[in-house]
């Protein structure tokens, strides 16, 4: 078994969120949540924001996408910024 790095944790974020993931990759998925911090905090933003886009939004769906947009642009350039 081979363990995601966190570039490739960025890239199922949004199908974990939709409970889209194949059992076989969430379960990498969730070992990389144990042993990265870092993805488990942007996990936790994200969700946050997930849900109040929801309580919100009277066009959920497309207020979803856009806010999960700016967010994922947010965790790239986050981890961009990493040595
Ligand atoms: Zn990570």
């Amino acid at each position: 078994m081979t363990y995601l790095t966190c570039r490739e944790f960025v890239e199922l974020v949004t199908d974990y969120l939709d409970g889209a993931l194949p059992p076989a990759d969430r379960e990498r998925f969730d070992e990389h949540l144990d042993m990265c911090k870092g993805c488990r905090e942007h996990l936790d933003q994200m969700q946050t924001t997930l849900r109040a886009l929801r309580a919100a939004g009277d066009e959920p769906a497309r207020g979803e996408v856009e806010g999960l947009d700016r967010l994922l642009d947010t965790f790239r350039d986050w981890k961009r910024s990493r040595p």
